[in-house]
């Protein structure tokens, strides 16, 4: 029930310097393009000495950097995505960013960065998500885009791990996302991630170095790239910025994040609860490429479907496979992942119970 709700604490005294005039009246949030538009204000926190110090908040603006900045050279930069959501009340629902936090540190570790503290984490952005609280706009699809991201401020020659770092949450009012169907392609030849590197972590070079096999998958008209592993190219792993889940029979299958080369979704993770939670059978396991391929001609593949913060669900319509389309049953109303996005939706929104407390408000 509502009350259950967790609410906003505020243990941390932070600083806040306001901006000195609003850039909300210029902002036309009817055309909102998408993490183009930015909050007035950011959360700022400086790792000096082996802790973190000087927490504030200030208005956004630029930053300045050394051009030995040691992130721009060697890559230990680590960032986070999620949203909040206005309810009719006008309260403003943060789902799961203590997942979020938890997955940061994850990162942290693999790049051999300093761990954030959960409650500097979620004070930061819980005060700074409360401060500009009118950037959260207001309409059923629309919400609060938020961008914690952490990395190196050493000035410093040489690869090894910096001793100060900057973390930082900016926030960007999203639009309404439509979630068209998308097209991916098997890709075989180019490689996301293997085991022992850093798949399972939020770090920039991972999206680097996924930009050019997808701009050439973009090329031939696909939109993304359904990656596989890295040894055999015969295990379905995940795409772009999605984990990708399929209904086989009934079953839901999605690659498991054992191997540490797909991101742990925390949409993954929230629509496997609530699988779980309605006795939908569910597989954590590696789909081969040649098992989609016989699903799919023998009709036992009900659906495909990537998982992620941006679309929260986004329907597959075709897959390419070594040179064939093969065109994905369409989404009926009795879908599994359209009752999943309703239910996820609901929630959000603060329509609907939340079963797992997944929800703070502010
Ligand atoms: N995989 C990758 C590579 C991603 O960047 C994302 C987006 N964070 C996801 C999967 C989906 O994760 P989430 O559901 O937490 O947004």
């Amino acid at each position: 029930s509502a009350s259950d709700t967790k609410k906003m604490k505020t243990s941390l005294a932070i600083p806040v310097k306001k901006i000195a005039k609003s850039k909300l009246p210029e902002i036309n949030f009817s055309n909102l393009a998408f993490g183009k538009v930015i909050s007035d204000h950011m959360f700022v926190a400086d790792y000096v000495n082996g802790e973190w110090t000087d927490l504030r908040i200030e208005p956004y603006a630029s930053l300045q950097l050394d051009p030995a900045n040691a992130a721009l050279h060697y890559g230990q930069s680590i960032f986070e995505g999620m949203k909040a959501y206005k309810n009719e009340k006008g309260e403003i629902l943060i789902f799961r960013g203590d997942a979020n936090a938890r997955r940061m540190n994850e990162s942290a570790a693999r790049m051999c960065m300093p761990e954030i503290p959960e409650e500097i984490f979620m004070e930061g952005l819980l005060q700074l998500v409360d401060l500009d609280r009118n950037w959260v706009p207001t309409g059923k699809g629309s919400s609060l885009y938020i961008r914690p991201f952490m990395f190196a401020m050493d000035n410093y020659i040489g690869v090894k791990p910096s001793d100060t770092y900057k973390f930082i949450i900016f926030t960007c009012p999203v639009g309404a996302y439509y979630s068209k169907p998308v097209n991916v392609k098997v890709e075989t030849k180019w490689t996301r991630a293997t085991e022992g590197g850093t798949g399972a972590a939020k770090t920039a070079g991972n999206y680097a170095a996924s930009l050019y096999p997808a701009l050439q998958a973009q090329k031939a008209g696909y939109d993304q790239l359904l990656w596989t592993d890295g040894k055999s190219h015969s295990k379905i792993e995940e795409s772009g910025t999605m984990n990708v889940m399929f209904d086989i029979n009934g079953t839901l299958v999605t690659a498991p994040t054992h191997t540490g080369t797909i991101l742990k979704g925390i949409t993954r993770d929230s629509v496997l609860q609530l699988a779980k939670d309605w006795g939908k059978p569910v597989e954590e396991r590696f789909l081969t490429v040649s098992e989609l391929v016989e699903a799919i001609e023998n009709g036992t593949l009900k659906e495909a479907f990537g998982t992620g913060t941006a679309a929260t669900i986004a329907h597959i319509a075709k897959i390419n496979i070594e040179g064939k389309d093969y065109t994905m049953p369409s989404k009926g109303p009795e879908a599994f992942s359209h009752k999943v996005l309703a239910e996820l939706d609901g929630i959000k929104y603060g329509e609907i119970e939340d079963p797992h407390h997944w929800i703070v408000k502010i």
